[in-house]
């Protein structure tokens, strides 16, 4: 795994090189459908001197049930934070808030209603995650909807907006690249109407194994990868 992993850092850098892209890029490990204790081991192996002197230990799961199932594992390696990648129901958000550092897929203002309702000892840090494909199968506020959410969101005081998410449709550069610069266009223009980010810099967590490369061109902060690290999932 830290042969992979290291692997994926080097495509990360060689992204950063050849599109002189300047942000600090971090890699978020999908871990969905491995074993408890594969997270565990994924999550030590981000620990590893040579990985987290320059980068936090991330690792996201998307269904509720799997972060609650590989949360201790995970939660073994100090410093592990692990992300909900995957949409979350409100009857899972109990659940969720117990087990999870961030909510990567904030998509409505009910979700966030509900979320801020529940959320105790603190605001809990969220993303709020955008369709740029305009696929209908796909989570996510449209971005013509994106301003209004976000700035009701930013009323609900038990949140607080550290990003901003989105699982692109397949495709040619030509055609996965523009979605990419859309999130990054809505990142800055959120930042500059709010005024946040100043003490530390919105997220733009997009980019997976197939097409971290283009996310990282246009922006990207964290890329997720699970393929690249883990090899094809079995279907389920
Ligand atoms: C599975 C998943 C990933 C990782 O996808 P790979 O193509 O396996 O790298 C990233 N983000 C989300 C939301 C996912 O569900």
């Amino acid at each position: 795994m830290r042969e992979n992993i290291a692997r994926v850092y080097q495509r990360i850098e060689d992204a950063r090189a050849t599109y002189q892209a300047i942000q600090p890029v971090h890699l978020e490990l999908a871990i969905k459908t491995q074993s408890a204790e594969t997270c565990g081991l994924a999550a030590q192996a981000l620990a590893d001197p040579q990985f987290v002197s320059s980068h936090p230990i991330l690792l996201g799961q998307n269904r509720v049930q799997e972060a609650v199932a590989s949360a201790e594992a995970v939660k073994a390696t100090e410093g592990a934070s692990l992300h909900l990648i995957g949409p979350l129901q409100r009857n899972k958000i109990n659940q969720a808030l117990k087990v999870v550092d961030l909510v990567e897929t904030v998509d409505s203002l009910k979700l966030a209603e509900a979320l801020n309702q529940r959320v105790v000892g603190g605001p809990l840090p969220i993303f709020l995650q955008v369709n740029v494909s305009g696929e209908t199968a796909k989570s996510g506020v449209a971005p013509a909807e994106f301003f209004r959410l976000a700035e009701a969101v930013l009323a609900l005081e038990n949140l607080k907006i550290a990003g901003l998410m989105t699982v692109a449709g397949r495709g040619t550069e030509a055609e996965v690249r523009p979605q990419f610069a859309t999130m990054q266009a809505l990142r800055d223009e959120l930042a500059q109407r709010f005024d946040l980010g100043r003490q530390k810099p919105l997220e733009l967590s997009m980019g997976m194994s197939g097409d971290m490369e283009w996310a990282i061109a246009e922006g990207a902060t964290i890329v997720r990868a699970g393929t690249a690290i883990f090899g094809p999932r079995a279907t389920r």
